[in-house]
């Protein structure tokens, strides 16, 4: 079972003032087969966690460690994170010009097994979850995330998770204009996954309304930077009543 750990976890931003930090001290175990959601208020620093995971230039991880099955994710690449079975959604966010959906993918799992697959077998696969998350074959010819709309890039993110099947996949919901036809998507997509038993999920969100489609075993609330609590689901019915206000700074466990 892959577990991935993060201990203590400190990331600072570059910002025109100098470095500030944002994460204080992370400390969050995922396990293949699970699923945990993150929760908490804006600007709390969940998308700061992703991107750090993710490795991106801008994050600089100033103490803590996260390891994947014992091995050092802060020492790899972008690219090794992606082969040990680490996914970020927002890993390719940007346009990539001239790329078709199918090359990119094909190019991706090439890259994650460490050999092409077999094209026939490969189309196979590609036209099965293309066809589970209801989209059209055309979407296959387009070129990555030009003139996506919002649910668009869901289904491409959810199209990646299952056919790359990471050991850990991190998404980011930071679409707060996601439809209720996108939300199911993702939905259906994460708890297919789930089911399957072999990916831990990590979804980052700040609406508890996608957790009436998705049940996790694990809910945290984030706030300023770190873990504030950890429950179950009824973790989530909670916020969904009360909100974050316990948890902002100043607040009774803040
Ligand atoms: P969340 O995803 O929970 O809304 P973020 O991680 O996006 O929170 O942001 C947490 C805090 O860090 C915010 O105050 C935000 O302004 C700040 N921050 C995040 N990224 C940057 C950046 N690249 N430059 C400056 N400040 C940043
Ligand atoms: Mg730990
Ligand atoms: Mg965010």
């Amino acid at each position: 079972m892959a577990t991935l750990e993060i201990h203590d976890l400190h990331v600072s931003v570059e910002t025109e003032n100098g470095p500030r930090e944002i994460l204080r001290g992370v400390d969050l175990t995922v396990k293949q087969g699970e699923t945990h959601a993150i929760m908490g208020p804006n600007g709390s620093g969940k998308s700061t966690l992703a991107y750090s995971l993710a490795g991106h230039p801008k994050y600089t991880v100033t103490s803590g460690t996260v390891t994947l099955d014992g091995e050092d994710v802060l020492a790899m690449t972008v690219d090794e994170r992606a082969r040990a079975g680490v996914f970020l959604a927002m890993q390719y966010p940007v346009e990539v010009p001239g790329v078709s959906v199918s090359n990119f993918l094909r190019t991706s799992a090439t890259a994650i097994r460490g050999e092409a697959p077999k094209l026939r077998t490969w189309v196979k696969e590609v036209k099965g979850a293309m066809e589970r998350l209801s989209i059209d074959p055309a979407f296959a010819e387009r070129n990555v995330n030009e003139g996506f709309s919002g649910g668009e890039k869901k289904r491409h993110e959810i199209l990646q998770l299952e056919l790359l099947k990471p050991r850990i996949a991190i998404l980011d919901e930071t679409d707060s204009g996601l439809d209720v036809d996108a939300l199911r998507v993702v939905s259906e997509g994460v708890n297919r996954v789930a089911e399957s038993g072999e990916v831990g999920t990590l979804l980052i969100t700040h609406y508890t309304r996608i957790l009436r489609y998705i049940k996790p075993d694990h809910v945290h609330v984030f706030a300023n930077g770190r873990i504030a609590e950890s429950g179950g689901p009824e973790l989530a019915d909670k916020l969904e009543n009360e909100g974050y206000e316990a948890y902002v700074k100043g607040g009774a466990t803040a």
